[in-house]
């Protein structure tokens, strides 16, 4: 059968590139963007759009049932450094989208659902180098916390109830498209629009934080990738595969930037979000998601800076 996706939170960060993706793929109108805010601009006229607030059940089933929707991918949450500003509506928010969509996978609405984690599902006790598939998940977190019980969540419905829904504990993501939504790792994007407009940048994190990130691309591809496999080929980490892109420190970001800018520079002045980079690893170990559907990320730090420095000079 050939399928109809439902998209909550399409107007965010990831969400506006994997709907095109997507229309490229299946067609424009049998992908239907989604948001509680109205669509951006590059949106209006690629396909169809709805306004759904992705924590009621009862707004996702009308449109589930107007457009004969497959498959749903839940994008919509609180990043980190906003939950952390108001966690209970983070937890709201976070949990609650979650539990309408996985409710309607358990009611057979839909055959398969798609379920962002985050590397934030990772805490201090965890070991940092390499980070394990399985390991400690003790986030300090709000943020973490609603990743870490949408995990448990996710396994107990496919457990339980067969639900179909498969996930990755995305690195922070790096894109020039649209800007990121309130997180740890906008740094790493951030700078390349001050190091065009004005080069120079004041970096809210030190510069020794290094932390695990991926191209939008690689972000995409690992994605689409993981919901194309074969259920027989998902293991047990289908409630949040560790995916590694690359790691890197926010210096040598910096220098990256530095050899393409001239006279680029960058001043240290970290805030409360190196708390939370802190807590999160320095690099992940992929060899699940290897193993499991074959995963390879392809952009390493010069082919990131290059692609980043010349989609916004254009
Ligand atoms: P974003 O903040 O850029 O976008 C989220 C979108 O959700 C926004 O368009 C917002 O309007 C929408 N939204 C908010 N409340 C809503 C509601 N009640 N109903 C419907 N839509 C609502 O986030 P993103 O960066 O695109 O992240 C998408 C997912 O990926 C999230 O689950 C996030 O935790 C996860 N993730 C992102 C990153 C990253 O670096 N961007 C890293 C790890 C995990």
């Amino acid at each position: 059968m050939s399928e109809k996706i439902l998209i909550l939170g399409a107007c965010g960060q990831i969400g506006q590139e994997l709907t095109q993706k997507l229309r490229i793929i299946y067609g424009n109108n049998n992908v239907i963007a989604s948001d509680i805010r109205e669509r951006t601009t590059n949106m209006s006229l690629s396909g169809p759009f709805e306004i759904i607030d992705a924590t009621d059940k009862a707004s996702i089933l009308a449109v589930i049932e107007k457009y004969r929707i497959t498959q749903v991918y839940l994008l919509a949450a609180m990043l980190s450094v906003t939950s952390e500003q108001q966690p209970l509506k983070a937890w709201d928010l976070n949990m609650n989208s979650l539990l309408a969509v996985l409710n309607l996978a358990k009611e057979k609405q839909i055959q398969q659902v798609y379920w962002p984690s985050s590397i934030a599902v990772f805490g201090p006790t965890t070991p940092k180098k390499n980070t394990p598939q399985d390991t400690l998940m003790a986030p300090s977190t709000i943020y973490g916390i609603s990743k870490v019980a949408g995990e448990f969540w996710c396994n107990y419905y496919h457990e339980k109830y067969g639900v179909d829904v498969r996930s990755i504990r995305y690195p922070g993501i790096v894109s020039w498209k649209s800007k990121p939504g309130g997180g740890t790792t906008d740094y790493a994007v951030d700078i390349y629009f001050e190091a065009i407009q004005k080069k120079s940048y004041q970096c809210f994190l030190s510069k020794n934080t290094r932390l695990p990130m991926m191209y939008m691309d690689d972000a995409i591809r690992a994605t689409l990738e993981l919901m194309d496999s074969p259920i027989e080929s998902i293991g047990k980490s289908r409630p949040g595969y560790n995916v590694s892109g690359l790691s890197f420190t926010a210096q040598e970001l910096v220098d990256a930037i530095k050899d393409k800018v001239d006279g680029f520079t960058c001043n240290f002045f970290p805030d409360i979000r190196q708390k939370y980079a802190d807590s999160w690893p320095d690099s992940i170990d992929d060899s699940f998601a290897k193993e499991d559907w074959s995963w390879k990320a392809k952009y390493d730090l010069n082919r990131i800076v290059d692609s980043m420095l010349d989609n916004l000079s254009d």
